[in-house]
């Protein structure tokens, strides 16, 4: 039997070609931003156009557009939506940076910095994690990214100085060659603290004087570990 309106038997009602629901997601998705405190934007827009689903694999992808970390391959997780848009706005990212991210993970945070960046590095610790990264960037026509594999917490001495680092795994303070390979005047955000307890995210601007040290809001990362992992 037909349905003579055209309309799905059961679920939410969507437009002719279902196109209306995903619009209405997105709708959703930057609205919960601005209730959480976004505001930039230029933030707001790069969030809108990154599809999160892009980054995720299986039943998570379902979830792209809700407010939570997802698991993603080597056990690490695609963080919250709304930790993303809140730590690219307090780095300030103008359309001549060069920023520095370490921890690629699934490659989401480097895809939305992409957006207002000249030119985003991004490294991780996982060869796996960057190769994936890399075949998303591709996919999306992202070209002003590089994804090297390698241990973040010596930066990336070759591309110094970077005019914005954001880091999105936990340190217990801030790791020096970091420091040293922002620019002065540049920014740096990441979380810092103990592992398995709640962490600071964390403001450093670097001036003529020294550094100033500014507390945002408290977050939960996985830890910054030395080294390469095995895969
Ligand atoms: N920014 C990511 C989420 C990061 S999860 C996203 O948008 O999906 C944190 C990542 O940091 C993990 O993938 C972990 O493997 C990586 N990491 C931890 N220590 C590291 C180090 N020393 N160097 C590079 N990457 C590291």
């Amino acid at each position: 039997m037909t349905d003579a309106a055209g309309t799905p038997p059961n679920g939410p009602p969507t437009g002719p070609t279902g196109a209306s629901s995903r619009a209405e997601q997105i709708m959703r998705f930057i609205f919960t931003l601005r209730s959480k405190g976004v505001r930039d934007p230029a933030v707001l827009q790069a969030m809108e156009r990154i599809d999160r689903g892009a980054f995720l694999r299986g039943v998570f992808a379902e979830h792209a557009y809700e407010d939570m970390p997802l698991p993603i391959a080597c056990g690490q997780t695609i963080s919250q939506p709304s930790v993303v848009a809140l730590m690219t706005e307090a780095l300030a990212v103008g359309p001549r940076d060069k920023v520095l991210e370490v921890g690629t993970g699934s490659g989401y945070q480097a895809a939305v910095l992409s957006l207002l960046a000249r030119r985003v590095y991004t490294v991780e610790r996982h060869r796996r994690l960057v190769s994936e990264a890399r075949a998303v960037f591709d996919r999306l026509g992202l070209s002003n990214i590089t994804a090297i594999a390698a241990d973040g917490s010596f930066g990336l001495p070759e591309q110094a100085p970077f005019d914005r680092i954001i880091v999105t795994a936990a340190a217990e303070d801030a790791p020096g060659p970091l420091l040293a390979q922002l620019r002065t005047g540049g920014i740096m955000v990441l979380p810092v603290g103990q592992s398995d307890t709640v962490q600071s995210l964390i403001k450093v601007r670097k001036l003529e004087t020294g550094m100033e040290y500014e507390e945002l809001r408290t977050v939960r990362f996985v830890p910054l570990l030395e080294g390469m992992a095995r895969d």
